[in-house]
């Protein structure tokens, strides 16, 4: 039996429920991430569910450990994520050219605190090559984020709102490239 629990900061952690012939709740961690929860008959739900309650910060230390060790897995090759952004941008340009925007350089490079970079000043979007990592969705997501700043440069509503009209799913997918670890 599959159960979900959710914690007070927004994550949740799923586990299994897998009854055997144990005197006790004991709690299990797969290698792949997998938590499960061998309990006996006699065990109610909600006993389990205090139960893991009880464990959620050694669950999600161990969880985090997990997830740097696994490699990441590739979708593209340096060359393919290079043609990908500038098919993206290409697609973008009519857009941002009717605002008066001209067609940036496309620089990329490896950077550790951000996916992308968009300098409206000097006309430059610098990509992340960490973004091989990513599934196209998000790189469409990033390419949007980082040209939709030559319109606004915060982060504000604005910003946001402009952000939708090019990609309506941005919060879906910027939920998928938080969980994303990069080394
Ligand atoms: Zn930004």
């Amino acid at each position: 039996m599959k159960k979900t629990l959710l914690l007070q900061d927004g994550t949740s952690i799923s586990y299994e429920i897998r009854v055997k012939p144990v005197k006790n709740l004991n709690l299990h961690l797969e290698n792949d991430g997998t938590v499960w929860v061998s309990a006996n008959q006699r065990h109610l739900e909600k006993e389990i569910e205090e139960f893991v309650c009880s464990k959620t910060g050694w669950i999600t230390r161990h969880l985090a450990g997990i997830k740097m060790r696994t490699p990441p897995t590739r979708y593209f090759s340096e060359e393919a994520l290079a043609e990908t952004v500038r098919l993206y941008c290409d697609k973008l340009f009519p857009y941002y050219e009717t605002k008066g925007i001209s067609y940036p350089k496309i620089k990329f490079r490896k950077m550790t605190s951000q996916w992308g970079n968009c300098r409206p000043k000097q006309g430059i979007l610098t990509f992340n090559k960490n973004l091989c990592f990513v599934s196209k969705e998000c790189v469409w997501y990033v390419v949007c984020h980082e040209w939709t700043h030559f319109l606004v440069p915060n982060h504000s509503e604005a910003f946001y709102r402009e952000l939708e009209k090019i990609c309506a799913d941005y919060q879906e997918i910027r939920k998928q490239l938080k969980g994303v670890y990069i080394q």
